[in-house]
């Protein structure tokens, strides 16, 4: 049975989401500056078009300006960067997001580094990571899913995490190592891990944080979390289990939830963990926009 604390990322995130519907009615009352949010789409991903639908609702709910733009799938590259170029220049529009992956004939490097830096609330502009890597977090947009995750660990450890290991399993660009810059800026001793580290469980026995982003079902074993350490699952997987002789889809994450709470001092649950935060994370670097351009 669990020992750990499950961390709440859907009560946190509701707490959140609150203090910016507050302070974006401040900020147009005082400025008449209402913070704007663009979302993108490109073709019918299903998982995509959830994504999305999601941030629109949490926009609308925090009483930003939301605009949805859906483009068809065999959308050219101009077209894409065309509509980018547009919402760039929009002075209604504090924030653009690009939903990830594009179809596979776009160049989802040039598409994403096409949004100015000052829009760019995903954080993937070489700009904002660039501050980010360099430790310059007041400037810079921080990707929302490692932000989200940052502010979980601390609730559970403060925000100085001197002497303390932290292990990301996962390099990818959105995730593992954004989250690895955060957690040493926050004085961690952080290790990354991938598809080609040797003996994972033994390194993830290491960590006091273990960070698992990877997109493989109940990866991280009970036995690969230290007792005592903070676990943060940000994977999202859909499984099919069988229940009462029916074959349902269930969402899981990286870590095997009940082995790991069994072992861990906190841990965060899929879903209602890292997803939800990482909505409202889009929502507060949105709001942070606004309030610079006021
Ligand atoms: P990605 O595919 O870009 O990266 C996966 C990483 O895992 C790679 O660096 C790879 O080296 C590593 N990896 C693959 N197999 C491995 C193995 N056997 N052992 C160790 N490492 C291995 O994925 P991503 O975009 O970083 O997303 C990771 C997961 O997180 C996915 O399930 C994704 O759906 C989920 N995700 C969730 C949120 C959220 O809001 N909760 C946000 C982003 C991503």
């Amino acid at each position: 049975m669990a020992n750990a604390t499950i961390i709440d990322g859907k009560a946190m995130a509701a707490d959140m989401s609150d203090a910016i519907t507050t302070r974006t009615a401040a900020l147009v009352e005082q400025s008449g500056v209402k913070p704007g949010l663009a979302v993108v789409i490109v073709g019918e991903d299903p998982a995509s078009q959830v994504y999305v639908r999601n941030k629109k609702r949490t926009a609308e709910a925090c009483g930003f300006h939301s605009v949805q733009h859906s483009l068809p799938e065999d959308s050219t590259q101009d077209a894409v960067l065309s509509l980018v170029d547009d919402l760039n220049n929009d002075p209604a529009v504090h924030g653009i997001l690009v939903q990830l992956p594009l179809p596979s004939h776009l160049d989802e490097q040039a598409i994403t580094q096409a949004i100015v830096p000052a829009k760019d609330v995903d954080g993937f502009h070489f700009q904002n990571i660039g501050m980010l890597t360099a430790g310059h977090l007041d400037g810079a947009f921080v990707p929302c899913t490692p932000a989200g995750c940052m502010l979980m660990i601390e609730e559970q450890l403060g925000k100085d995490l001197s002497g303390l290991n932290a292990v990301i399993i996962g390099r990818s660009n959105i995730v593992g190592k954004p989250m690895a810059a955060l957690l040493l800026k926050a004085n961690a001793t952080v290790t990354i891990c991938h598809s080609r580290t040797k003996d994972l469980p033994a390194v993830a026995r290491n960590a006091d944080i273990l960070v698992a982003a990877v997109g493989r079902a109940k990866m991280v074993k009970g036995d690969w979390v230290k007792p005592g350490a903070v676990v943060i699952d940000v994977g999202i997987n859909r499984i099919e289990v069988e229940v009462d002789g029916e074959i349902k889809n269930k969402l899981v994450g990286d870590v095997d939830f009940d082995e790991a709470a069994a072992e861990a001092g906190a841990i965060t649950p899929v879903p209602g963990g890292v997803g939800p935060m990482t909505i409202v994370m889009l929502m507060s670097n949105t709001l942070q926009s606004a309030e610079r351009t006021a």
